[in-house]
């Protein structure tokens, strides 16, 4: 029998997940049930995708930078990159904006599903923490961001999964080193990371094998831990206009990758499906991204010289659909508690929802934290952040979900139009798991 296509099976993972996550909350003791002996499960996954994904950043980009026959062809994907990178994130943010200045979902709440909201989650543990967070991270200059991207320990930074920024200026740094002594003088140390790397892939390929019972897991954490369906219900348009800006924006991709690397949208699409359901089952696109890369060099056909950079760092500073949510979910609270705003606020939002985009951490729920700082630079009063967002607390892990899938698609695109510019978009070669299997047999 013709083995299942990894995509499928991780999809009827989640669908059995769900239903077996809403099968659990029907029983009294379904819910410590899962959380006691499920959840354990996906936790260990994402655990085991965060352990690799470090070395392979490292690998890969020291692969990639050493491979390149001149610098100059570096700062070119560069360059490159991060413009596109800022193109697609505000096209995200303004698509976001239209629909939601268009379908207008939150004029039509009431103001007693308003003070069912804030009486749920105004002062839950969940909006304080994000709005402390958002606090401290307020609190810095202009010119922050530039000093957080340069470690002064690169073994401390190696150790911090947080800090990928920082690993990645390292690699650079040591790549760039690595070309200017010399191909030969700098040989042992490229076959060192070429044979890292070609490992750490294998790494993936072994640890996807468990993938399809990992999201089972996920899933049905998800479904017994979520909100009461008829909060879920009362936000059921402001859920809408965020969905269907997120598949907006994949349909964006497509158009993009089919009019820029002439290839088949509807292929590039089941190539990164895999990808792209971790990042819906992980709600995180630093959990995903060791996958990311595997599906765009293999399956994509995108040279490392480009991916081993364009992904790690799109993982960190490019996030489409963070972005078109934080501008959905900004006017939609203003509009629901009559906070009027200007077109100059909308502008206001676009630049700040950017620099929110750059600045969130890659882990679930980081959008929500980035989001108190779009509204605050709004002008949006105080004393009401805390009601604003827990209107759309119960929504945000289904969101944050779909979120991310728009976040890891938009770096596959991009990775993809980079290659083509550069000529670096080949033939896939495929790698499966048991490929070297009878050799060690
Ligand atoms: N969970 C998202 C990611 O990892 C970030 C967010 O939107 O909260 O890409």
């Amino acid at each position: 029998m013709r083995k299942l296509e990894l995509h499928w099976q991780i999809l009827i993972g989640m669908l059995l997940g769900i239903v077996f996550g809403f099968v659990m909350i029907q029983v009294d003791w379904g819910k410590g049930f899962v959380s006691d002996w499920i959840q354990p499960l996906g936790t260990i996954f994402v655990k085991l995708l965060k352990l690799i994904a470090i070395p392979l950043i490292i690998a890969s980009l020291v692969k990639g930078i050493s491979d390149l026959k001149d610098i100059s062809k570096f700062r070119n994907i560069g360059i490159r990159t991060i413009g596109i990178y800022i193109l697609t994130t505000v096209v995200a943010i303004t698509i976001g904006l239209v629909l939601v200045n268009l379908l207008k979902p939150g004029d039509g709440i009431s103001e007693a599903t308003v003070a069912k909201l804030t009486e749920a989650y105004a002062s839950s543990e969940g909006v304080t923490s994000k709005m402390n967070e958002a606090m401290s991270q307020k609190e810095s200059g202009p010119l922050q961001f530039l000093v957080d991207m340069v470690p002064d320990n690169a073994l401390a930074a190696m150790s911090n999964n947080g800090l990928m920024l920082q690993v990645i200026f390292f690699t650079i740094f040591l790549g760039i080193s690595m070309l200017l002594i010399g191909e030969k003088r700098a040989k042992p140390l490229k076959d060192f990371f070429d044979s890292l790397n070609d490992v750490v892939l294998k790494m993936v390929d072994l640890i996807m094998l468990s993938a399809p019972y990992a999201v089972f897991a996920l899933l049905a954490s998800v479904v017994v831990s979520s909100s009461d369906p008829d909060l879920l219900l009362a936000l059921l348009r402001y859920t809408g206009v965020v969905v269907g800006g997120l598949l907006l924006m994949i349909i964006f991709y497509t158009i993009v990758v089919s009019t820029f690397t002439k290839k088949n949208p509807f292929w590039f699409l089941k190539e990164i499906s895999p990808a792209q359901l971790l990042a819906f089952s992980t709600s995180s696109s630093a959990a995903t991204l060791p996958v990311t890369m595997e599906r765009v060099e293999e399956h994509i056909g995108v040279d490392k010289e480009v991916s081993s950079f364009v992904l790690p760092v799109g993982a960190t500073i490019n996030m489409d659909g963070t972005s078109l949510y934080q501008g959905v979910a900004a006017v939609f609270i203003s509009q629901a508690l009559g906070f009027d705003l200007s077109f100059g606020d909308q502008l206001t939002i676009v630049l700040t929802a950017l620099l929110a985009s750059i600045g969130s951490a890659a882990v679930p729920g980081a959008g929500m934290v980035m989001l108190v700082i779009v509204l605050e630079a709004i002008g949006f009063p105080a004393d009401k952040l805390a009601i604003g967002l827990a209107l759309i607390f119960a929504v945000d892990r289904p969101l944050d979900m779909c979120r991310t899938v728009v976040n890891v698609t938009g770096d596959a695109t991009v990775s993809m139009m980079v290659a083509k510019s550069v000529g670096k978009l080949g033939k896939p070669n495929i790698k499966e798991w048991d490929d070297h299997l009878d050799e060690v047999r």
